[in-house]
């Protein structure tokens, strides 16, 4: 595992909305939690996948997700905040428009193999350690709901906010599915 700082995760997101012309939000809370995700995704998968969004850790699978993702242009474009509510425009930091809701713009047949590839029951390595396969059945993840808004997100524990309705992370259940496998 890579140790990151939440200082180069901040500065790399503040570097890049002033590549592009956007902000980032300008709620310390929530920024504070969405910067956490990318962090402890970056530290998980060597790469920083969407704080809001099931990864796989399939690299080719999770690609279209890296932060920032492909759909972040096109959604400030045209609702003024990527999904997540990390980066916005100038309207939205500035408080001249409320946050808007903004629907996943990710198609469902990418969301499908991902939450199927992280679904797969992984066999721990023989070669790994007693420890080693304790951490891997630890850090599981788990498929969160928001009660308030009913956002749903996949990770070990529930967000420290939801980047929708902004509740607290008392807010979130978890939900437990069964996931088959037919070919
Ligand atoms: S939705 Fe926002 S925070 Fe999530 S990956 Fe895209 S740009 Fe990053």
């Amino acid at each position: 595992m890579t140790p990151i700082t939440m200082e180069q995760t901040r500065k790399r997101a503040e570097s890049d909305a002033k590549t592009f012309g956007y902000y980032l939000i300008n709620d310390p809370q929530l920024l504070q939690g969405l910067l956490e995700g990318l962090k402890t995704n970056e530290e998980r998968y060597s790469y920083p996948s969407c704080p809001c969004r099931l990864a796989s850790g399939n690299l080719d699978l999770d690609r279209d997700i890296i932060c920032p993702c492909d759909y972040r242009d096109p959604d400030v474009a045209q609702y003024g905040s990527c999904y997540c509510r990390l980066y916005v425009n100038k309207e939205v930091y500035e408080g001249k428009k409320e946050l808007p809701s903004v629907p996943e713009r990710r198609p469902i047949d990418k969301q499908a193999k991902a939450f199927q590839a992280a679904s797969m029951p992984k066999q721990p390595q023989a070669t790994q350690t007693k420890e080693e396969t304790e951490e891997f059945v630890q850090i599981m993840p788990k498929l969160w709901y928001c009660k308030q808004c009913g956002y749903v997100v996949y990770r070990e524990e529930p967000p420290y906010v939801c980047p929708i309705c902004k509740a607290k992370r008392e807010m979130f259940a978890e939900i437990k599915v069964k996931v088959e496998f037919t070919g």
